[in-house]
């Protein structure tokens, strides 16, 4: 018997792709089933992140008219990574393997097959990696291989090009339950959970309609939130480059000692107001990373649930919306 396959599909405000998504999935599901990869009663599961759009309305729809679909709708918009999460969480007990993929048609649905075969050969997590980034402007581009490159210089250690399409076991799930940090970034997470694990090489394609729901700001955020969590460097280079200054202020007392000594001590301005904007600048730049990494434990010990589940709508019948405190009874 073929395992059971649910796909987690996060949409926030996607009304103009959803129904082309939708079709496109129910063509590939039932070529799988038919080829005997995944179980007859293999799930899309839509998860409605807080859209101010029709997005709930319509994946009701597609749940109605075809048991394939399901959905998760989450009380407020809780950001990219918490609403996979959220997905993955609601199905883990429920399903053998999950692949998640953004709605708007980037990600190759083709891929599916590859990672599914990827999966019976024996591995847990199967990454989908960019081929190319043709379609993407230069300014995505060059902003993403930055960030990969500037993350792994910071000595978080992720997959280059894979954004968060991704195949999962249901063992992976159940690790993943165990991570309990409120600043989610499943890329740097799912390498450290372990476990057998391969890559998926796919064209990225370009978003199929609608705007991208990430603008530069949210992507700044994105890629700060990821050095932080996953690295504590930039703190260690703080302490470096405090060292260096105080060596340095040291050789420069020695000098102005000397100067003085040897009596031409009519020291300029300039050398002066260099070094106090310098040694200023360094400072407020070093106590914004400290203030960085202390909002985020702000964040930590505050243990919020990091998504609300309001409704699971799955296999015709409304189950009870799951909590996130389940995980933690788990661990
Ligand atoms: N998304 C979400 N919540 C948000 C922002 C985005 O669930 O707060 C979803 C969005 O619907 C899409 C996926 O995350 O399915 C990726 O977003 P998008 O395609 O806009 O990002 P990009 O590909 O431009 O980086
Ligand atoms: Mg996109």
């Amino acid at each position: 018997m073929a395992d059971k396959l649910y796909m987690i599909v996060p949409c926030y405000n996607e009304e103009e792709v959803l129904p082309e998504t939708a079709k496109r999935l129910r063509e590939k599901y039932a070529s799988l089933i038919g080829a005997g990869l995944i179980s007859p009663d293999s799930r899309v599961v839509f998860v409605n992140d807080g859209s101010r759009d029709r997005t709930w309305d319509i994946i009701r729809e597609l749940h109605a008219s075809d048991e394939m679909f399901s959905g998760v709708d989450l009380a407020h918009n809780s950001g990219h990574q918490n609403a996979v999460l959220a997905g993955l969480m609601t199905v883990r007990d429920i399903c053998d393997v999950s692949i998640t993929m953004d709605a708007d048609l980037q990600d190759d649905i083709n891929a599916i097959d590859e990672m599914l075969a990827k999966y019976y050969e024996g591995n847990q997590v199967v990454y989908g990696v960019r081929s190319t980034r043709k379609t993407d402007s230069f300014f995505k581009r060059f902003t993403a291989r930055s960030f990969y490159r500037f993350m792994k210089a910071m000595g978080a250690d992720i997959v280059y090009d894979h954004a968060d399409f991704r195949l999962m076991s249901a063992r992976v799930l159940q690790e993943l339950a165990g991570f309990r940090e409120v600043n989610l970034f499943l890329r740097g997470l799912v390498p450290l959970i372990g476990f057998k694990s391969c890559k998926v090489y796919y064209e990225r394609h370009e978003r199929f309609a609608g705007k991208s729901k990430y603008p530069l700001g949210k992507m700044l955020h994105f890629a700060v939130n990821g050095i932080t969590s996953f690295s504590t460097r930039p703190l260690k280079l703080i302490t470096a480059i405090g060292f260096i200054m105080s060596a340095i202020s040291a050789a420069a007392i020695i000098w102005a000692f000397v100067v003085k000594i040897l009596g031409h001590s009519e020291l300029g301005w300039s050398s002066t107001m260099c070094s106090i904007w310098l040694i200023g600048g360094i400072q407020i730049l070093a106590l914004g990373i400290i203030g960085e990494y202390i909002g985020k434990i702000y964040a930590e010990v505050k243990q919020r649930p990091r998504y609300i589940v309001a409704e699971f709508i799955n296999n015709g019948g409304k189950e009870n919306a799951e909590k996130d405190t389940q995980s933690r009874e788990l661990r």
